[in-house]
């Protein structure tokens, strides 16, 4: 459209020199909606937008005398991460797992329509705040004494509206100037500000990382064992147990420092800061520190005898990332239900958030190769800078495998500590090729492709009876993956697949409409134990006898390896249990 200047009739009568035609029509609508305004009475009032406010700096000074709140994982994370904390020196507490009075208070202070994750944790954090209150403090001293710990994201779902909404509520309650810290998902390893009251570098990272890795691999050994366990709340007591231990040795390990001779005479050179990275990372790759410790848990998780032939339909929970992983009302205590009603419940690891991150930035860097070049008119024939283009995105593509290599490697250390019961991450290649025919990788928002990715993977790998996705409600990305998955379901028949919307509240109806569809579940799980007895010709009283008689086949941390086509527990023990038995069999005709 020509933007040239030309003039123009106003409505009154008048000629009024238009600057271009985009002008003369924003003009015309302008002059109409008044109008229209006008006959139908309407009064226009001045809007009042919401302006971020300027945050007061939260500096090195006031680190001692200042509490960093966080929150939003589980207990068992969040009990980790504390430690990490701790150990960097900071003065830490974990916001208590949310709440329905959370909720409430999200939706009082907060914007209409967010999503439900939205108001639970914005309500969580205004409450714990009015709790704070009630035990004699100030405004003033809560605000001069506490921050608020947070991740941040520009986008594209509500996530990227977190920030303000903290800072809105905050406001709305009466906590105005309040300080909300972020740290960007996709920020990078050190994303400090110098005399920054909380430095986000390397230590700052790794600390976080391990306290998230250690915690998905206890998290997932605990919820294997407890359905299986002999004496009632025994996993939860040695949880507790060794989550302490756990704790204490986050927060007694202390980063990598250049120390000693070679140390002090490294930190004389300009490699010391190289030095000191390099350091680092070797003590991340080879330290010992929390792989003796979980070697320490292991033993103690493996003195909670469990019966494995209880039958259990094995659950699969995904859906939104703060939905699939919160043990409270947040999604009407799924897990617990769950378990309650017999089943077995398969946890989502935070690692598969964290390999998911570092595969997009992968997916982006190989899609925006060569953009560079169209952006700055660089002609073909200009080999230096083509070249030049294409060695930076080899590089960026190497920094992210090897960061995806790394860390893949760092997450199944800890699993072998650990005894090597808990499951591996999910290859986020193979994820996105099951998932990208039905939702597209390159969508991102919430989980993106991975709900109904790992819906297709868990269900055809016979890694589940059932697949539960925790949906909240207003989750725009979800919303989009249910419209995708009636396809998946209706290509994959025999899958037992069920969206529940997390709504803050009616957990009776969400609660009944898992029951149907777990009663398919457990059939389906007791199908596949009688098929199994068949085929073996043992029956369960004789695998139990035989479990009796070998002590290491009721110690959780016992291996007997997984089945093609067999999904249960029980029934893949049963299909090991009898395969000893024939071998004891013919040991006995060898010998007589
Ligand atoms: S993924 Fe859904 S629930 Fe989570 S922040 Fe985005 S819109 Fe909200």
């Amino acid at each position: 459209m020509s933007t040239a200047p030309f003039g123009s009739f106003s409505p009154q009568g008048g000629l009024v020199q238009i600057g271009s035609k985009e002008e003369l029509v924003r003009q015309r609508l302008e002059d109409e909606r008044r109008r229209l305004e006008r006959e139908a009475g309407i009064e226009r009032r001045q809007v009042q937008r919401f302006q971020r406010p300027v945050e007061r700096p939260f500096t090195k000074s006031q680190r001692d005398d200042t509490t960093i709140l966080f929150g939003g994982l589980t207990w068992k994370h969040e009990k980790l991460v504390h430690g990490a904390l701790e150990s960097l020196g900071y003065k830490c507490e974990a916001v208590p797992v949310p709440n329905k009075k959370a909720f409430q208070l999200g939706k009082e202070y907060g914007n209409n329509g967010q999503c439900n994750p939205t108001y639970f944790t914005v309500g969580n954090l205004v409450e714990y705040l009015q709790n704070l209150e009630e035990t004699g403090l100030t405004r003033r001293e809560i605000l001069d004494r506490y921050v608020f710990f947070t991740a941040g994201a520009c986008g594209p779902c509500r996530f990227g509206m977190y920030e303000a909404e903290y800072r809105l509520a905050l406001r709305n309650s009466g906590f105005d100037g309040f300080r909300v810290l972020l740290f960007q998902q996709s920020g990078g390893l050190n994303q400090a500000e110098a005399e920054a009251g909380l430095e986000m570098n390397l230590d700052f990272f790794l600390g976080i990382l391990n306290a998230l890795n250690i915690g998905d691999v206890v998290n997932d050994v605990a919820y294997q064992i407890r359905p299986f366990e002999v004496n009632p709340g025994e996993t939860d007591r040695v949880l507790d147990e060794c989550m302490d231990l756990l704790h204490e040795v986050m927060r007694k390990t202390q980063p990598y420092s250049l120390e000693g001779k070679l140390g002090s005479l490294l930190k004389k050179t300009s490699f010391a800061g190289t030095a000191e990275y390099l350091g680092k990372f070797l003590n991340q790759l080879y330290g010992d520190d929390y792989t003796a410790a979980l070697r320490e848990v292991r033993d103690r998780f493996n003195t909670i005898p469990v019966d494995r032939t209880r039958v259990k339909p094995l659950v699969k929970v995904t859906g939104e990332f703060w939905a699939q992983t919160t043990e409270g009302d947040g999604n009407f205590n799924m897990f617990r239900f769950l378990e309650k009603e017999g089943a077995q419940v398969l946890v989502e690891p935070i690692g598969t958030w964290i390999m998911y991150m570092i595969h997009q930035a992968k997916q982006e860097t190989k899609d925006e190769r060569g953009l560079d070049l169209i952006r700055n008119h660089v002609p073909k024939w200009n080999l230096a800078k083509v070249f030049g283009s294409h060695v930076n995105t080899r590089q960026k593509l190497a920094k992210l495998t090897v960061a995806e290599k790394i860390f893949a490697r760092e997450y199944h250390k800890l699993i072998d500590a650990l005894g090597g019961i808990a499951h591996h991450l999910t290859d986020q290649y193979e994820l996105q090729r099951m998932g990208h025919p039905f939702y597209n990788s390159r969508a991102g928002g919430g989980e993106g492709h991975l709900e109904v990715a790992k819906n297709i993977y868990y269900s055809n790998k016979d890694l589940c009876h059932m697949v539960l996705s925790l949906k909240p409600f207003g989750c725009m990305p979800s919303t989009q993956s249910d419209g995708a998955q009636s396809a998946v379901v209706s290509q994959y028949k025999d899958m037992i697949f069920i969206p529940i919307e997390t709504s803050g509240e009616g957990d009776v109806n969400a609660h009944s409409r898992v029951q149907m569809a777990l009663g398919e579940a457990k059939v389906r799980a007791k199908n596949e134990m009688n098929e199994v007895l068949k085929q073996t010709g043992v029956t369960l009283e004789e695998v139990r006898q035989f479990a009796q008689e070998n002590p290491e086949l009721q110690q959780p941390m016992y291996k007997y390896g997984h089945h093609k086509g067999v999904v249960g527990v029980a029934a893949n023990f049963v299909l090991h249990v009898a395969e000893r038995m024939k071998a004891q069999r013919r040991e006995v005709v060898v010998v007589n």
